[in-house]
This record gives C-alpha cells, structure tokens and sequence, in this order.
C-alpha cells in the first residue's frame, strides 16, 4: 500500500483550499481514476469508489502526489530538482540565471503576441527546428464567447501557434492536452502555462514521474497573480456597457485593458475584477512562474517587450538558439527598472497569500521557504 496517494493529496492540497487546478494529477493519473472537474479542481472518477478513495492508490500507486507542484515539500524539492539548491530569502521570484526584455523580430509572431510575441517565437523555432513537435497550450473556445473561455490544446503547426496567442484571463489547464499528445503518439513537448502548471517542470523530476519528465523538452510559464472567472468578467465589462462579444482583446497592466472590435479601447479598474476572482488561485504563492525554464510576463515601462527570466540551462540554450537565429531582441531587464521593481513587489504579495497553517515544510516552516519583505 503507498504511504500517500490521492487520499492525501485531496485532504492536504484539494480540501485545503492550495490545490491550484493545475491538473498535473490527472495528467500522470495512469488509470483514469482522476478527472477534472468544471469548477477547475480534480476529481475521483473510478466507479464504486468514495470521493477520497483509490483503489490504485491502495495497490501501491502514488502518481498524483508525485506530480502534484503544492503537495508538502514542494518548493525545496523542486528547488533542488532544477537548480540543485533550495532558494535563498532574498530570490524572491525564485532562482534566475538572467533577465532579458525580448521582442520577436517575424511581424507575423510579434502582431499576435500578447507582450513581445516571444512565447510564441519559441513555439515556432522548435517546431520548425524538430526540438519539439508539438506544445501543450491553449485555445479560445469557439462559441461566440469573445477572447476569454480558454481550454487546453495541442499546438503543431506555426498556423496553430499564431492562432492561440495572446492571454486570456480565465484559466485553462494546459497539462491537460498530453492526452492528445499521447494519442497522437508525440515525443517532445513545450508546456506553456501559468505559474502553477509551470511548477510541474520541477514535480515530474523531483519525484520521478520519468514518463513525463522525459516528454517535456520545455517549460514556459507565464507570470501571473490570477484568474478570473468568465461570468464575472462579463458581468463588469456589462456595467461598463461593454458586450463581451464586442472584444478582441484584454491586457492586464495594473489596470483592466480593453480592445473592442470597433476600434475601441477602455480601461477598468482592476479591483472591480477581484470579486470574480477563481477560486484555485486565491492561496497560490508564485507569481514569477519560478520552476519553469524560462518565465515571461508583460509588466513595465514598455508595451510589447516580453519580460523573461531564464531560469535553467536548457532556457538559457533555447534563448540562445533564437538569439543566433536573429528571431528575437533583446536588451538586459535592468533596462526596465519599473518592471524589476514590480516583479520583486508583485512576487512578495503572492508569497503572503500562502496559508501560516499549510503543512510545515522540511525546514520547518509554515509551508512555503521564507521570504524577506
Ligand atoms: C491568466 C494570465 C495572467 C497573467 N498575468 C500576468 C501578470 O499579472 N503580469 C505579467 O507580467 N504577465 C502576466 N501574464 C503573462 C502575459 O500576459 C503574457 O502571456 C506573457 O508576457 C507572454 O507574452 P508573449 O507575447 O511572449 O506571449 P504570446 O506569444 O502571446 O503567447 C502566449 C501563450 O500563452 C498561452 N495562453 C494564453 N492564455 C492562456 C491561459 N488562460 N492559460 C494558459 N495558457 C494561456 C497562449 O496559448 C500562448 O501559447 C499572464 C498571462 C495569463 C494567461
């Protein structure tokens, strides 16, 4: 019988509210036992089972603790696993190499691009290069919901990675699309994803879940400090007599930045969308994406730049390769001090979301390395 299993994970991570919705549980689940529900949580979907039961679990198996990036140890064992060290107080945004403003240089990548494209030029360059062959991202759902209803989708092709980028601001739980990746028989995959998915960088070879650990050839998560839901975000933009239909863009820069289809532009502000906050993100601690091999966020002085963090050695030889293809700018991230600035502060304020009473972790503390603030 395994020691934990999804009985564990669901007491600790899910029913104590820092389950972020990631899904990497039911991504490594081998037996379908997990799925995922529509509130964003996982959930036990064996036949004959109580809801914290697993009879897999019971035979041995614990897979979803393995995977899972908040379940007890989890930010010094992913530490370790990526960088051989646990971080320091002061890496408040978790362990870099450098820091880079970046610009994608093909207009066709750097139009769509939410900041400076560059997410999507790496998306490209390794399918065009056969680093990759495809990359778990995400897509807007097709039904007339404007930019926002996003879910996880398998992207091959340079077409399809143009057409799903830009960010939406309610979630999508992009380690979802391995099931299609599995089906269609790939073999090295990008995972692109906000920064709790991006976690799962440092979960699948710190515990070993090889079969995965071996497909991801890179992680790219996106900076982030939460999501919304799609009725509530709807419902503002209604009283700012906006139709979310009418959208064709959101950017978020300490403030809610709307394009309309008309040629429109409208700012709100952010605090009108705290509300509709969804639920998995409200205890989440990471901001920087900090196990992910290279982070990218929009913060700063500058529209479209995207500001990068290049955390490990294959982040920083992908970022190279794009360099030497003459496929992006890109300029030091000191450059920009409102962005460096921000993302110190922006990080600080995630990390006091995580609860004093979470489980302590190896070094004793209340369930999250210390902080200087
Ligand atoms: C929900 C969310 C919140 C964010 N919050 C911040 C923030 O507070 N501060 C900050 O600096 N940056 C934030 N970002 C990151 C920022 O918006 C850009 O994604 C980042 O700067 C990369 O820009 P780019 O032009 O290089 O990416 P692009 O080339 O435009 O590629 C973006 C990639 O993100 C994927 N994506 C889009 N929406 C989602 C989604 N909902 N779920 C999963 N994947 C998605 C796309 O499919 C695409 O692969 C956030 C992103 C998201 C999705």
């Amino acid at each position: 019988m395994a020691e934990v299993h999804w009985r564990e994970l669901k007491r600790e991570v899910v029913d104590s509210g820092l389950c972020t919705g990631c899904a990497a549980c039911v991504m490594a689940c081998p037996r379908d036992v997990l799925g995922y529900g529509d509130d964003y949580f996982p959930v036990q979907i064996g036949e004959g089972m109580a809801h914290d039961q697993c009879v897999i679990g019971d035979r041995g198996c614990d897979i979803c603790t393995r995977a899972c990036p908040r379940f007890r140890d989890w930010e010094s064992d992913l530490d370790e696993a990526l960088f051989g060290r646990v971080r320091e107080r002061d890496e408040v945004y978790g362990q870099v190499r450098s820091i880079l403003l970046v610009r994608a240089t093909d207009a066709g990548v750097a139009e769509v691009g939410q900041d400076g494209g560059l997410v999507s030029a790496l998306l490209v360059w390794g399918l065009q290069t056969g680093r990759i062959d495809g990359a778990l991202s995400s897509v807007i759902v097709d039904g007339g919901r404007g930019p926002f209803d996003a879910e996880p989708a398998l992207v091959t092709t340079r077409e399809q990675v143009l057409a799903t980028a830009g960010s939406r601001y309610t979630y999508s739980a992009n380690p979802l699309a391995m099931a299609q990746a599995e089906e269609e028989k790939l073999k090295q995959l990008a995972l692109v994803g906000m920064s709790c998915q991006a976690s799962i960088n440092g979960s699948l070879p710190a515990r070993k879940v090889n079969k995965y650990d071996r497909k991801i050839a890179l992680t790219i998560g996106l900076l982030c400090s939460k999501t919304f839901t799609y009725e509530g975000q709807k419902q503002v933009l209604a009283d700012h007599d906006i139709d979310i239909t009418d959208v064709v863009k959101i950017n978020i820069k300490g403030r809610y930045q709307v394009w309309t289809g008309d040629g429109g532009y409208h700012e709100i502000p952010l605090k009108l969308f705290h509300p509709h906050t969804r639920e998995g993100c409200k205890l989440c601690p990471d901001f920087a994406a900090q196990h992910a091999d290279i982070s990218t966020g929009g913060i700063g002085a500058d529209d479209n730049w995207t500001l990068t963090l290049i955390r490990t050695a294959r982040g920083e030889e992908w970022m190279k390769g794009l360099i030497d293809a003459g496929l992006i700018e890109a300029r030091p991230g000191e450059d920009d001090q409102v962005a460096m600035s921000l993302l110190t502060k922006l990080s600080t304020i995630s990390r006091k979301r995580w609860p004093g009473d979470a489980l302590p972790t190896r070094a004793g503390l209340p369930g999250l390395l210390p902080i200087v603030t």
